[in-house]
């Protein structure tokens, strides 16, 4: 048998899933937006289980502290400071290349949603924070796309397949951000072993979706504490007729633009405003001798003065180094321009 008749034989035999279930799933595309430790683990499934087409999205490079969770990257894609949208593209091919995967280094925001989520059969939430998370509801519940939101911190996580137009959207459950200092996974850590349950738990709901298999969805909200526990599964509560947006259809995250945002998992901020392409060998240029600056064809790292700024060829920049937005914006605008 060839590798491709075989591939996804443990699959296809079981019943539930099948050979028609393999064909839906080869003529699939999923999104999946943020490439790190649940992003990492649920391209992973769905590649290796035959999604036609995957959309990595990620506006981050790979650092040594993501190697302990994210599974697709190594120690040299840290040392180069990969695009982690990249190097995932580039591993996964590795383990199957009859699939089509896109790299999108790019940061998802209000502008660009629509050309990042297009055509999405599911889109998978692996991002860090609430704003990219309701961002993704707007547009799913507008398009009517199925989406699977996910987050983990420290021992706990959590997974909810959200439906629209049938189950409740992420807004029917929280009307309201978060109040209050919300803990990240950089001040309270967080275990490989949760993050890779969680996207366990998404990725096979995303399959049932792409492969027709909507039915056996699990319309639960996934709990779990892999430290204490428990870990358990309770019944999502119904829509609200009243919800902003899946009842009145008003798509707030989806108006206007984001400010600059500091990122979760680290001491930096990254700066967004300015949407202009930026000529990184020329950057290069203008850059040596004033820090150490390296550079490959999809970011630039300079170090200079106790920070570290990344900058891509969307005209983003990580800031390392400080929360201070005004502080960030100011090394922006010295460095690479106002
Ligand atoms: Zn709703």
């Amino acid at each position: 048998m060839s590798i491709q008749n075989d591939r996804y034989s443990r699959q296809t035999r079981f019943s539930p899933f099948g050979t028609e279930g393999q064909t839906r799933l080869s003529a699939s595309t999923a999104v999946v937006v943020g490439c790190g430790a649940l992003g990492t683990v649920q391209a992973a499934l769905l590649a290796r289980a035959g999604a036609g087409t995957i959309h990595l999205v990620d506006r981050d490079y790979v650092e040594e502290s993501n190697l302990q969770r994210q599974m697709l990257y190594t120690e040299a894609d840290a040392t180069e400071a990969m695009p982690k949208a990249e190097a995932a593209r580039r591993h996964l091919l590795e383990a199957n290349s009859s699939i089509r995967i896109e790299a999108h280094v790019s940061d998802l925001n209000p502008e660009n949603a629509d050309e990042l989520l297009r055509g999405a059969g599911v889109i998978l939430d692996a991002t860090d924070n609430f704003e990219t998370r309701m961002l993704i509801n707007d547009y799913a519940v507008r398009e009517g796309i199925p989406w699977i939101y996910g987050a983990a911190v420290g021992s706990y996580g959590i997974a909810m397949p959200i439906l629209p137009g049938d189950s409740a959207c992420l807004r029917c459950i929280y009307p309201e951000p978060p109040r209050g200092l919300q803990p990240t996974c950089e001040t309270a850590g967080v275990l490989g072993p949760l993050t890779s349950l969680i996207a366990s738990i998404q990725a096979m709901e995303a399959i049932k979706i792409l492969s027709a298999r909507r039915d056996s969805v699990r319309r639960k909200i996934f709990t779990g504490d892999v430290w204490d526990g428990p870990i358990r599964e309770t019944s999502m509560p119904p829509r609200d007729p009243d919800c902003a947006c899946c009842g009145r259809r008003e798509f707030t995250y989806l108006d206007g633009r984001r400010a600059p945002v500091s990122l979760c998992g680290r001491n930096a901020v990254q700066i967004h405003e300015l949407r202009r392409p930026l000529d990184l060998v020329a950057l290069a240029r203008q850059l040596e001798g004033l820090g150490t600056v390296r550079s490959n064809e999809f970011a630039l790292r300079f170090t200079t003065g106790g920070y570290e700024i990344t900058a891509f060829p969307d005209g983003r920049a990580i800031i390392k180094g400080t929360t201070d937005i005004g502080l960030a914006r100011g090394i922006y605008a010295k460095y690479i321009g106002g």
